[in-house]
């Protein structure tokens, strides 16, 4: 049977405009903030992101998104359960086309996944 648990989906580091390290940002969401599930949308890259899922696999039971807001010409789309870097300047549909990249070759494959991205999504309860 599922559970509720606490989320915030858009979060910041260092690694872009936001105060806390990845690490940090871990530790404050994991035993301060009391989160259970964080995703990290850093401006244009996900490497804060990475670092974050790393450490906080190692180190807490936080469940960490690998996410990006990428800056489209058209304005910021949060893209999640990313494994590549999305680049700016493009258009809000190759945008959003370039964030579910993956998931439409594992379709063409014949894999099922979920949707790896979401525009628009803001933070709050997440069911898990
Ligand atoms: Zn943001």
């Amino acid at each position: 049977m599922p559970r509720w648990g606490r989320a915030d989906l858009h979060m910041h580091t260092t690694v872009s405009d936001g105060w806390p390290t990845p690490s940090q940002l871990v530790e404050h969401a994991a035993r301060r903030a009391g989160l259970d599930l964080i995703a990290i949308t850093d401006h244009d890259t996900i490497e804060g992101a990475r670092r974050a899922a790393d450490y906080a696999a190692r180190r807490t039971k936080l469940h960490v998104i690998v996410g990006e807001e990428v800056s489209s010409r058209d304005g910021h789309i949060i893209g999640l359960f990313l494994e590549h870097r999305v680049k700016p300047g493009l258009s809000a549909a190759a945008t959003i086309h370039a964030i579910h990249e993956p998931v439409l070759a594992d379709a063409a494959a014949g894999a099922h996944r979920e949707p790896r991205a979401w525009s628009g999504l803001a933070g709050g309860r997440a069911r898990f």
